[in-house]
């Protein structure tokens, strides 16, 4: 996962451009970057954190109005080189900079059209820099010239919408991108499954004069004054002249089927994606498995649901509301460490459960205790926590997860990379219950989950991704 965000505005936009990583942070920790454009590009980018990497005076040469940025969770090519640090950018046609949320499945065979037929030159493993190269070169050839500083904006968004149609046609996989193209403007183009998400808001001034932004989520949107328009619709581009002219098409169109794991998991809960509130999803998922406990389990009632914080704070709760039972923070988070499931190795992850969960003993001692935690996936984390409610005293302890097994590895964008590191492909559930030490375990249904994502909101989802619980990958059905 990562997090992208464009802005095309009317004063410096790399201060916001950097507020607006801060906001999506959570998509990703490994690495950030930002670039802007006045007569040329300028570009910082690093490792870690954003507040590490960005100091003032990087910040004093990122000039212009118009920029883009990344923040990292390498999910393809080689986490360790900062070459593949986004935003990438390449000099033709015009001078195009490049940011990417997304997987791209048939990598190698597209590397291979690039590199034998288009006779581009890549620098990295990073299917980002193929799909930007991939584009570019599309693009040149739709322009004819290499140079499209001849032609009306409305023949260049039409170019670009060409370009990109002809690159969704490629492509299996999800692509989230913004670019920003030198002299021209800013675009989005989002495939045409919208498998991740890419937000649109605008902002106008006392002057009436409008600014755009583009991001993976809203959540900067209030803070910088931007009112949410919508999605970037599957297989659409949108394009921001450089006099802000807004430009919108979509060039391709297929089943919408969104990740359902944005909900589960990585979106911040403030956002809304997809026309869909995260933080009311994620209420319902709470519900739904309330509901699901009562019908599994009528008599049996614990004396308190704790949740492993602090994704699933909002379906515990949810969730002691259905049961009518006390909702106890009964394992605080230390919030200055990092997600464990975004952390880049197995060792880091198991090491940091215990600095950054800090079990309560008052809440727990004696008591039958309901653990709620948003998803198992390699079960290092919940094993962690059934042991440490042992150790503080737990009389039973039940857990609950808001999500079915994930059983199968994402293909598109999120880590969960091998088949064998999921523990619900090599255990049943009786045989996880026993791996994790709980005297009972409860997975919300792929039903109650998909229902408790699309049941409200404004939305035109098809049917959600869940490729990694046991659905199928989109990019292999027939269309
Ligand atoms: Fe999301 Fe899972 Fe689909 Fe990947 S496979 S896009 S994590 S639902």
């Amino acid at each position: 996962m990562c997090g992208i965000v464009g802005i095309s505005s009317h004063d410096r936009c790399a201060p916001e451009l950097y507020d607006s990583l801060v906001q999506l942070q959570h998509r990703g920790q490994d690495a950030a970057g930002i670039l802007t454009s006045d007569e040329q590009f300028h570009v910082k980018r690093g490792m870690g954190l954003v507040q590490d990497i960005f100091e003032q005076r990087h910040m004093q040469r990122l000039k212009g109005s118009v920029g883009i940025a990344h923040t990292r969770y390498p999910t393809s090519g080689d986490r360790n080189t900062g070459e593949e640090v986004q935003p990438l950018w390449t000099s033709v046609p015009n001078g195009i900079a490049f940011a990417h949320n997304g997987n791209i499945v048939n990598y190698q065979e597209l590397r291979q059209e690039v590199l034998g037929t288009r006779k581009r030159y890549l620098n990295t493993r990073s299917d980002s820099e193929m799909l930007m190269q991939l584009l570019a070169d599309e693009l040149m050839q739709e322009l004819a010239q290499g140079s499209s500083s001849d032609i009306s904006d409305e023949d260049f968004f039409q170019a670009l919408v060409r370009a990109s149609g002809t690159l969704f046609s490629m492509i299996k996989g999800a692509v989230s991108a913004v670019l920003l193209i030198q002299d021209r403007g800013l675009a989005a183009i989002r495939d045409p499954h919208g498998i991740r998400p890419l937000v649109y808001g605008v902002r106008t001034d006392s002057e009436g004069r409008q600014d755009h932004i583009f991001a993976s989520e809203d959540t900067m949107f209030y803070t910088l004054g931007f009112t949410r328009v919508g999605d970037v619709l599957p297989g659409e581009v949108v394009f921001i002249s450089t006099d802000k002219k807004v430009f919108r098409s979509r060039t391709a169109r297929a089943a919408f089927t969104p990740c359902i794991f944005e909900y589960v998991y990585f979106a911040r809960p403030d956002a809304m994606i997809n026309s869909i509130n995260v933080y009311r999803a994620r209420l319902r998922m709470g519900e739904n498995l309330g509901k699901q406990w009562l019908d599994a389990y009528p008599g049996l009632m614990p004396d308190v649901i704790i949740p492993a914080p602090q994704t699933s704070n909002t379906m515990a709760l949810a969730m002691a509301r259905v049961l009518g039972i006390n909702y106890s923070e009964g394992l605080y988070k230390n919030p200055f460490i990092g997600r464990t499931f975004i952390m880049p190795d197995q060792a880091q992850r198991r090491q940091s459960v215990r600095f950054k969960l800090s079990p309560q003993e008052l809440e727990i001692r004696g008591k039958d205790v309901l653990i709620v935690d948003d998803s198992i996936v390699r079960g290092t984390t919940s094993r962690e926590i059934v042991s440490m409610l042992k150790e503080f005293g737990a009389r039973k302890i039940y857990f609950a997860s808001s999500c079915p097994p994930v059983v199968q590895p994402c293909r598109y964008g999120v880590d969960i990379p091998t088949t064998e590191e999921l523990i619900a492909s090599r255990l049943d559930q009786e045989g996880i219950r026993k791996h994790l030490g709980a005297d009972l375990l409860i997975y919300l249904e792929i039903s109650g989950l998909v229902e408790a994502v699309t049941r409200k909101g404004d939305h035109h989802i098809d049917t959600p991704c869940t490729a990694c619980l046991g659905g199928r990958y989109i990019h292999e059905e027939v269309c």
